[in-house]
Parts: structure tokens; C-alpha cells; sequence
């Protein structure tokens, strides 16, 4: 039953991305529906956590559905974190964080300091939004692009996080490069870039930015950040319709680029460069990020 409700549902196996408007569009009852695309998830064992969080993510996002299906999430697979420890410690539960030096950077920096108040609990695996059609990413978005990145995060490095929003990933990355590496962030929102200093500020990356190992710049990031290139580590925390030139270009030779690519249905892509300058690509899973554009199609967006 599951399965054929899924059929009728006319949801694309290979893209539960889409899910959100299969719910508003064909769902008798939208309650019902989710609760047994939730089954069917469970039954389907999707691909891997972050398939089942961008797909709980959505049908969560359904204004109508929250309250009713809210419960059973939770139930499902996360557990509502009372503060930032509980959260990484789901994380790792969950496996989507598995190695300590993830976790110990990822407690350091209280998401709850980047995330706006009133606008839902920081602790929960869900992105949450910062204004301007702009989302802090999900948690186990942010674990796993760490996980991913994290040997080209080391003391000393450089990295570049383009679409740096909230400035959380940018606090993170710069506590992992340190003192003597360079944790740079551009976000072309200006307003946002402003309210990212803010956060950084009252975080425990904040020495890093009185240092300068920590900056946060306003600019179009499908340029890059050129004067600082270039980078062991680059991520993009929004989709690109195509890999942007630049990116590849600023990667250091040995170095890995984590970017979410698509449009509708996007692919977070794995970039790596050898020491000849040699780049090699694969996907990692299916995202939804918002994508990387201008400041006027990005504040012209529907909510
Ligand atoms: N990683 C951040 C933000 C993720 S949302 C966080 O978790 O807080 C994606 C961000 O990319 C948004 O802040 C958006 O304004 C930004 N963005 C979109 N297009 C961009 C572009 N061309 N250049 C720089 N930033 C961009």
C-alpha cells in the first residue's frame, strides 16, 4: 500500500527531493500522506541519512503538515537536542559525524548563536532560515561537509566557504585551520555578511577574527576569493547550475572542493585536485540548497 501511494503520488524513486510537492499537490489528505511517505521511507531504507533528512526536511517545511507530523518525525530519527552537545552527539549517533575531531569543533561553536530567534530551535536537524531567502544549512549538512573536507582543514591550511550566510561553517573551519591558516567567507548578501561579523563575534571563533586567520567578505563568490588563493579546502553552501571556473581554478593543487550542483535536483559534488592539477569529481548524495545567484533573483525568489 505504501508503495502504490508513493506511485500515486507520482514521486520520482531516484529524486524524494520532490517529495514537498507531491505532498501539496496530489495528497488527499496531506496528513495521511506524509505519514505514509514516513513509512515508506522506512520501508524503502533510503540511500543515506542525507536523503531521508532532505526529504523529512521538506515534507517538515509543509506549514499545514508541522504539527501533525512533528511527533512521528522525531520519533523517526531525530531526537530534539536540548543544546548544541546534544545535537553533535545525534549527530554522531546517527552516524553522519564519525570522527572526534568533527564532533569536538562542531561543540565548540553553539549553533545557537547563528541561528535568528523566534525563527525554530537551533538544535534541531532542520535548516532554519536567516533572512534575505537564505537558510542556515542543516546541521548534518554542515557534519557532513566536514566529514568531507576535514583533512583539508588542518592547522595552517587555507579554506573558502562561499555562500558563508550565518558564518557558522566559516567559525568552524577557521577553529580547525587556526592561528596560522586562513578561514575566508563570502556572502553577496551585504546585510548578511554584516550579521555574520556579529555572530563570529560572539562566538569562540571570535579571537580569530581580531586576528585576521578569520574573515568574512561581501562579493559575488562564483568569482572566488582570488587575493587569498589558493585554498586546500573551498565549500559552497549554495547550488550551483554549474561548477563556477574560478572555484576550480583558486583550489590548491592536492586540495577538495565540496559543491551542491543542480537546480531542482542537485548533487552535493566532490571536487578533488592532484598535485599535478589534475581534477577528479564525484557525488557524494542528493541536496536541496538555495541556489548561488544574484542578490536581486535571490531577493526576488518566492518564499
Ligand atoms: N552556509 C551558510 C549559508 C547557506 S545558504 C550557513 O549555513 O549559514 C546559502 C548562502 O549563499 C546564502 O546566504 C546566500 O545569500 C548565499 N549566496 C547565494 N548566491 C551567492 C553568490 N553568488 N555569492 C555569494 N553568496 C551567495
Amino acid at each position: 500500500m505504501t508503495l502504490s501511494m508513493l506511485r500515486y503520488t507520482k514521486l520520482p524513486a531516484q529524486y524524494p527531493c520532490a517529495i514537498k510537492s507531491g505532498v501539496t499537490t496530489v495528497a488527499p489528505s496531506a496528513f495521511i500522506v506524509a505519514t505514509v511517505l514516513l513509512e515508506s521511507m522506512q520501508a524503502l531504507a533510503c540511500r543515506s541519512i542525507s536523503h531521508q533528512h532532505c526529504v523529512l526536511s521538506h515534507i517538515y517545511s509543509c506549514t499545514p503538515l508541522k504539527a501533525n507530523i512533528s511527533r512521528r518525525m522525531d520519533y523517526f530519527w531525530r531526537r530534539r537536542a536540548i543544546d548544541n552537545t546534544g545535537l553533535v552527539n545525534s549527530l554522531r549517533e546517527n552516524g553522519t559525524i564519525t570522527t572526534s575531531r568533527v564532533a569536538e569543533v562542531m561543540e565548540q561553536i553553539d549553533r545557537g548563536l547563528f541561528v535568528p530567534a523566534g525563527v525554530g530551535d537551533p538544535y534541531f536537524d532542520t535548516p532554519a532560515p536567516i533572512g534575505y531567502n537564505a537558510t542556515i544549512s542543516a546541521p548534518h549538512m554542515h557534519a557532513a561537509c566536514l566529514e568531507l573536507l576535514k583533512d583539508h582543514l588542518q592547522p595552517g591550511m587555507r579554506a573558502l566557504d562561499i555562500g558563508s550566510g550565518s558564518g557558522y561553517l566559516t567559525a568552524i573551519f577557521a577553529l580547525l585551520v587556526g592561528e596560522t591558516g586562513r578561514a575566508v567567507g563570502v556572502e553577496h548578501i551585504s546585510e548578511l555578511t554584516e550579521k555574520s561579523v556579529e555572530n563570529v563575534q560572539k562566538c569562540n571563533a571570535a579571537h580569530l577574527l581580531t586576528s585576521d586567520s578569520l574573515s568574512l567578505h561581501t562579493g559575488d563568490g562564483r568569482k572566488g576569493y582570488p587575493d587569498l588563493a589558493p585554498y586546500d579546502a573551498i565549500h559552497v553552501g549554495a547550488a550551483a547550475p554549474t561548477i563556477p571556473p574560478a572555484l576550480i581554478e583558486q583550489l590548491k593543487p592536492g586540495g577538495r572542493m565540496v559543491i551542491p550542483v543542480g537546480d531542482v535536483f542537485q548533487d552535493l559534488v566532490v571536487i578533488d585536485k592532484d598535485m599535478q592539477g589534475e581534477v577528479k569529481q564525484w557525488d557524494y548524495t542528493q541536496v536541496r540548497y538555495v541556489p548561488l545567484t544574484d542578490r536581486q533573483m535571490q531577493l526576488e525568489k518566492e518564499q
